[in-house]
């Protein structure tokens, strides 16, 4: 399942960025119930985002897209 947005700037942007991706990866995770954890922490974007959040699947979509610009290379 893939919705790259390519051309986007802020998807182009992320993609440069892997210290982001992974933290941002990092950070949005289902929680016991499958929401995110860190949207739906009180002050936090979503109350009760389902995962995987739109953070998450953009971060998702700037990963692959890194492996897309950078072919031969592991994805990373
Ligand atoms: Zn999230």
């Amino acid at each position: 399942m893939s919705r790259f947005a390519l051309g986007d700037p802020w998807l182009e942007e992320l993609a440069t960025r892997r210290d982001v991706i992974e933290r941002l990866m990092a950070a949005h995770l289902p929680n016991d119930d499958g929401l995110c954890v860190e949207c739906t922490t009180p002050g936090h974007g979503t109350p009760r985002a389902p995962w995987p959040c739109s953070l998450w699947t953009l971060a998702d979509e700037a990963h692959q897209l890194r492996a897309l610009r950078n072919p031969g290379r592991p994805p990373g």
